[in-house]
């Protein structure tokens, strides 16, 4: 019986990670630059562009 409990406990908990990480994550497409106010090759210069998944310099476009 205390080895099922532990298993629904690790679980529970792994999904409530996930959705705690989901909801937080940085922007709301694959890719960060799909929202990202620099997404323009005169203002963004990384390698990374348009496909980076991490970055720092990562600025959510404003809503209008
Ligand atoms: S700053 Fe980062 S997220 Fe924004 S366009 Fe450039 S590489 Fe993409």
């Amino acid at each position: 019986m205390l080895h099922w409990t532990l298993e629904v406990i690790v679980v529970f908990g792994a999904v409530v990670l996930s959705v705690v990480a989901f909801k937080h994550r940085k922007g709301e497409d694959a890719f960060l630059c799909q929202d990202c106010r620099f997404n323009d090759p005169e203002k963004c210069l990384k390698e990374v562009r348009p496909y980076a998944v991490e970055c720092t310099s990562y600025r959510k476009v404003k809503a209008k």
